[in-house]
């Protein structure tokens, strides 16, 4: 979300006379757009926000902070770092670049949230020539107990099939051929007249050259039938799915309100596999949630190793003021306890990762070929309708295409293979 938000608000900005630079040191305009989910992302955009200051001394530059943070402390972000100019809320960051143009001595704040979304609907900006994210739904009505992003993105509100599709076009015709379709929960997105995230997806299918569709986020409880079978019925969408367990204990799953048990989380997932046995998933998991006992948390490690997900993302709890877990619950794990956990966790995903990437050496995937590793630009790099990234050595010249790669070599997070 807040790469795609990043990618608008750059183009706004453009479109106002403003270029960017390399280093922060050039710059006359510096923005941060901030993440509020974990205590971490808070602390390491207040220690950018420090470094940043150092800078205006040396010159003038505006420093404007965007996002769920400037959200989360408005005014008083500007008593931790004087320096601020520009404290823009999670609906205000897009009005940049004219209160730019209006600047006064005074700081900016403004966190004000409204009950629509015209406000958001600028055209989407591709994240490289090949890819774009385009944002359907915009915050999120589930209040998971742990989750501030309710309380800073405000309540679910969707944008029209007309909007999404118009932008569709548009990064077609910029020669993008793979999207993803963005929200915190997509599989809740309805429009007025009924069209739903299953019927949306069909129509974006259909009524566009667009040649490959992802979604993110989806949450396990609106995963319906009809949507599983979409993988199995719609050749334009690509066979991954990230869906975020948390954690593997039921009594775990009920005081996080995720209103599913781990039953039935698993016939989410034999269902999606009988539909398409080849789909990579990906999940979300946390450790370390108060009162989890060590047995529960040994449910988490089972429940890995039973579905054996593709890769996951594991965090150990942080809490944030205002949520319900906050409000109702004891932060009681220890900190060393959260780690451990956390470590023991990640130790056994990656060598379910690296398995589960074993399995796709001697296998061909269609792969979109969007750059060239970091570390050798003789080699291409590129995506599997799975999502895996795979290193390519080859003279031909692939940007761009989609081709056939058989997979030679597999470690826990890459892939590697020759083009067909
Ligand atoms: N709407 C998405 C994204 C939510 S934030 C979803 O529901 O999946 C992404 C992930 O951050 C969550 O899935 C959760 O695993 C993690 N997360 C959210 N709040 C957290 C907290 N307070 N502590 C630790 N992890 C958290
Ligand atoms: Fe947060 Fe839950 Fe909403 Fe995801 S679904 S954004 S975890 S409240």
């Amino acid at each position: 979300m807040n790469l795609a938000d990043s990618g608008i608000l750059s183009a706004a900005m453009e479109k106002s006379g403003y270029k960017s630079v390399a280093e922060p040191e050039e710059a006359g305009v510096i923005i941060l757009n901030t993440c509020s989910v974990r205590e971490n992302a808070e602390e390491r955009a207040l220690g950018r926000l420090a470094e940043l200051a150092h800078l205006k001394k040396k010159s003038e530059t505006y420093i404007c902070v965007v996002g769920c943070m400037a959200q989360r402390m408005g005014e008083s972000l500007l008593q931790r770092v004087p320096a601020i100019d520009f404290v823009l809320g999670t609906e205000r960051l897009f009005e940049l670049p004219a209160l730019l143009d209006a600047k006064n001595g005074e700081p900016v704040v403004d966190t004000t949230m409204g009950k629509d979304l015209a406000w958001a609907e600028l055209p989407p900006v591709p994240d490289n020539p090949y890819m774009g994210q385009i944002i359907i739904t915009r915050g999120c009505n589930n209040f998971c107990a742990y989750c501030i992003v309710p309380y800073l993105r405000g309540r679910e509100r969707h944008r029209s099939p007309e909007a999404i599709i118009a932008d569709v076009n548009h990064l077609v015709s910029l020669g993008v051929l793979e999207i993803m379709l963005v929200g915190q929960n997509v599989n809740s997105y309805r429009w007025r007249d009924g069209v739903r995230f299953p019927e949306l997806l069909s129509l974006v299918a259909r009524e566009t050259d667009i040649r490959r569709i992802r979604f993110i986020t989806s949450h396990p409880k609106d995963l319906s039938d009809d949507l599983i079978a979409r993988f199995g019925d719609e050749p334009k969408l690509m066979a991954n799915l990230h869906l975020p367990l948390q954690s593997g204990s039921d009594r775990i799953l009920k005081h996080m309100l995720r209103s599913y048990t781990y039953a039935q989380f698993r016939n989410r997932v034999e269902l999606l596999r009988q539909v398409c046995p080849d789909i990579a998933l990906t999940t979300d998991l946390i450790v370390g949630y108060p009162t989890e006992t060590e047995e529960e948390f040994e449910m988490t490690l089972a429940a890995a190793r039973d579905i054996r997900f593709d890769s996951a993302f594991m965090f150990h709890y942080s809490e944030r003021e205002g949520t319900l877990a906050a409000r109702s619950q004891v932060d009681d794990i220890p900190e060393e306890v959260k780690l451990r956990r956390l470590q023991t966790l990640i130790n056994l995903q990656k060598g379910i990762s690296y398995s589960a990437n074993q399995r796709e050496v001697g296998k061909v995937h269609q792969v979109l070929i969007d750059g060239t590793s970091r570390r050798d630009d003789r080699i291409w790099k590129g995506k599997t309708e799975g999502n895996k990234t795979v290193l390519i050595r080859d003279d031909r010249d692939l940007l761009g295409r989609i081709v056939p790669v058989r997979v030679t070599l597999a470690d826990s997070w890459t892939l590697h293979g020759e083009a067909l």
